[in-house]
């Protein structure tokens, strides 16, 4: 087939800019192999065309974030999820520390306050926190169509340094918008932070959401229509953080970004589509990969408001 030729060509284009940074703030991230580069494309068929490190593993950080939300939806309803997080992008960084004046709620399931939220309703009211984390990896195995598991080096790296997120979740249990433990809320966060995929499991993530709930693959549905529509709008606005506009008007797919190099974007209808490559902008988005959906958008015409 023409399109793993086509991948190759465009890894190979990109392979040469080495700007970035790998995430500092999470020492076992810091220690990862900058060069990896890898993209893959999942249809709604099933399908799956790669090109480079498509089957290395690394940790799926904040592109849990879209999953885990869904999960949240699905096991709560919309009512209780929208009381706790808006859908508003924040127009700012992925950890700043910033709630809903007077409500505290954060403003969408994206950036880290939402996030760690999020993740405390995923399953029903009252699950232990394990049982939730067992919830949360059950889920995005279902959207990947392969059991995960998480990288413990990588979380406890995290969980010791994490005290940006325990004072975003200190300041959420002070607004009531969280109601338990903060320390085991961002730990379970954390957890969810630190399953391990590869750029072939995001790709087929993004086809689930991109078939509306539907994994390709496995043919289960994992989300309603609904869900998928309202995990899907939250990416368009608010999943590349303070470079959301930038991304909506040059790419303009919905999308997600990791801090471990991972970057998905899903086209309703379509295809799911995910790069790797470690190396971060200032915004914790990853540069190589920001540049290979920069050229699938234009090469293939996905911007969903049209060819210019
Ligand atoms: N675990 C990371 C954090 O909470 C995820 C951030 C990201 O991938 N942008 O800081």
């Amino acid at each position: 087939s023409v399109i793993p030729d086509y991948l190759a060509e465009a890894l190979g284009d990109v392979a040469s800019d080495t700007s970035g940074e790998l995430a500092g703030y999470i020492p076992e991230l810091a220690a990862a192999d900058p060069e990896h580069l890898g993209a893959a494309f999942a249809t709604v068929q099933g399908e799956v065309y790669g090109a480079g490190d498509i089957d290395t593993e690394f940790t799926i950080q904040s592109i849990s974030k879209p999953f885990a939300y869904a999960l949240a939806l699905s096991d709560r309803g919309f009512a209780p999820v929208l009381a706790s997080v808006g859908v508003e992008p924040s127009g700012e960084a992925f950890n700043q520390i910033s709630l809903e004046d007077g409500t505290g709620r954060p403003l969408n399931p994206m950036i880290n306050a939402g996030a760690i939220t999020t993740h405390a309703l995923v399953g029903p009211e009252g699950l232990k926190p394990a049982e939730r984390v067992e919830r949360v990896t059950d889920g995005l195995s279902a959207f990947a169509g392969r059991r995960l598991r998480a990288d413990e080096a990588v979380c406890a790296s995290e969980m010791e340094h994490a005290h940006r997120n325990l004072a975003i979740a200190h300041m959420l249990r002070g607004h009531d918008i969280l109601t338990e433990d903060p320390r085991t809320v961002v730990d379970g966060y954390t957890r969810q932070c630190s399953v391990l995929v590869t750029a072939r499991d995001l790709a087929m993530m993004a086809a689930t959401l991109a078939n509306r709930g539907v994994n390709p693959l496995t043919g289960q549905r994992v989300i309603t229509e609904p869900v998928a529509r309202q995990v899907l709008s939250v990416m368009f606005t608010c999943g590349m953080y303070d470079a959301a506009g930038d991304w909506a008007t040059q790419v303009g797919i919905p999308a997600k970004s990791g801090v471990a190099g991972g970057l998905i974007g899903a086209l309703p209808g379509q295809i799911g589509i995910a790069t790797f490559s470690p190396r971060l902008d200032p915004h914790g988005n990853s540069v190589r990969g920001v540049s290979l959906f920069e050229r699938f958008s234009s090469d293939m015409g996905l911007h969903l408001m049209g060819v210019p």
